[in-house]
């Protein structure tokens, strides 16, 4: 199955034990608007570069639409239209008063100039800005991009309509951004992580993690299960990896990778590959990278009992179902990732209402907005006798199916 199948049939098994009519799965699948843009633009070299860019408007039932700008060579059509999807149910999961939408770049931005990366910013929201705004359609930063990007886009968008900074969150503290959100994807992760571990009558301190991805996600998840008290055993980067048996020291890492731009050749601990991460020997597995990497294959010898998919869409639906099987615990991507876009939230109230919250209650309301999901998540999984996503999923659905029938068409 493709990452489009895969999350039809996430829903699909939740939508059966709703009893949901063919009629609103298929008005809740279907995607309000595609939008697919030609992004010309002069390279530093002279010549022009054509990029394409898209932003997809899922559902916008609950309230604005909302969802990150992705900047990745394999971003495409079908990609951008499972993430909006996610993000639907995701605002819906966590009852914040939102839709769902996705955008981004086919780029690798590894081989563009700062300048290049400033002018494919601007010019992308030359393209959409009249399909986003704070009442209609809120982008975010996502992989490949953050809050300097999204300054840029802010920037670009208020050219057109005049001071607005809640059209665009996460962006940076000095231009309207909030406190606590650039590290709040990672708080989330980690405090699902602590929820489900007390589920499971087990806590953080002593547990061991591996860890795939250390951008924005992964090295934030990293740094809180450190002061967790968890041992963080092995990470790996788009470069490489590293283990540690006895635990990785893992502010000396951040330090490491931010001096030599990657985790590889860290003193103190062996190499590993992403694949020999993945089968590696530690309790809780947390993918916060690409989507998909969680094969068949390694769900069968995957020895982790407990998945946090902390990137979007990690597993595949046929691995999903290997994991159900094997009695491994996965709290799904639109819970466990949920922070982010809960403080983007934060910020679009505090810059509506110009008023800014400090960093405690920004934390506060956070855990509390993480940890109410995950607890109705949770019990609904126990009621209904289904696996987490699918618990998730008839919440999400659930709300969005309520607000699309009272609303009427
Ligand atoms: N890109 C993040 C996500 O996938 C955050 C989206 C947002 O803050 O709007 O959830």
């Amino acid at each position: 199955m493709n990452a489009v199948e895969a999350a039809r049939y996430y829903f699909n098994q939740a939508a059966d034990h709703m009893g949901l009519s063919q009629n609103m799965r298929k008005l809740m699948l279907t995607p309000k608007r595609e939008v697919k843009v030609q992004i010309p633009m002069e390279m530093d070299n002279g010549e022009i570069g054509t990029f394409i860019g898209y932003r997809v408007q899922h559902d916008d039932a609950r309230g604005p639409m909302k969802g990150g700008l992705r900047f990745h060579p394999e971003v495409d059509a079908d990609e951008v239209v499972t993430l909006a999807q996610l993000m639907t149910w995701k605002t819906a999961v966590v009852n914040i008063p939102y839709g769902g939408a996705k955008g981004g770049i086919a780029v690798d931005i590894s081989q563009l100039s700062r300048g290049e990366l400033e002018r494919i910013t601007r010019r992308f929201i030359d393209n959409i800005h009249d399909m986003i705004g704070p009442d209609k359609d809120i982008p975010a930063p996502d992989m490949g991009t953050n809050a300097q990007v999204m300054a840029w886009a802010v920037n670009q968008y208020e050219k057109y309509h005049g001071f607005s900074p809640a059209c665009i969150t996460g962006k940076p503290l000095e231009l309207h951004g909030s406190e606590g959100r650039e590290e709040a994807t990672g708080r989330g992760v980690v405090i699902v992580t602590d929820a489900v571990l007390k589920k499971l009558k087990r806590t953080l301190a002593g547990s061991t993690v591996a860890l795939q991805g250390f951008g924005n996600v992964g090295s934030f998840t990293a740094r809180f299960l450190y002061e967790s008290g968890a041992k963080v055993v092995a990470i790996t980067d788009v470069a490489g990896g590293v283990r540690n048996p006895q635990g990785l020291d893992i502010p000396s890492l951040l330090r490491w990778s931010a001096d030599h731009k990657g985790v590889t050749g860290f003193p103190g601990a062996e190499a590993i590959t992403n694949d020999e991460l993945l089968r590696c020997e530690a309790e809780i597995l947390i993918p916060a990278a690409l989507g998909g990497v969680i094969t068949e294959n390694v769900a069968r010898d995957m020895r982790a009992r407990v998945v946090i998919e902390a990137a979007n869409n990690p597993t595949r639906a046929e691995a999903d179902e290997i994991l159900q099987k094997r009695d491994v615990v996965v709290v799904p991507d639109i819970l466990a990732n949920a922070g982010g876009v809960t403080v983007s939230y934060f910020e679009w109230v505090q810059n509506r209402q110009h008023f800014r919250w400090d960093l405690p209650r920004v934390r506060q309301e956070l855990e509390r907005v993480m940890v109410d999901s995950f607890d109705r998540v949770w019990n609904i999984a126990q009621e209904k006798h289904v696996s987490l996503r699918t618990a998730a999923y008839i919440i999400g659905i659930g709300r969005v199916g309520r607000a699309t029938v009272l609303g009427g068409i």
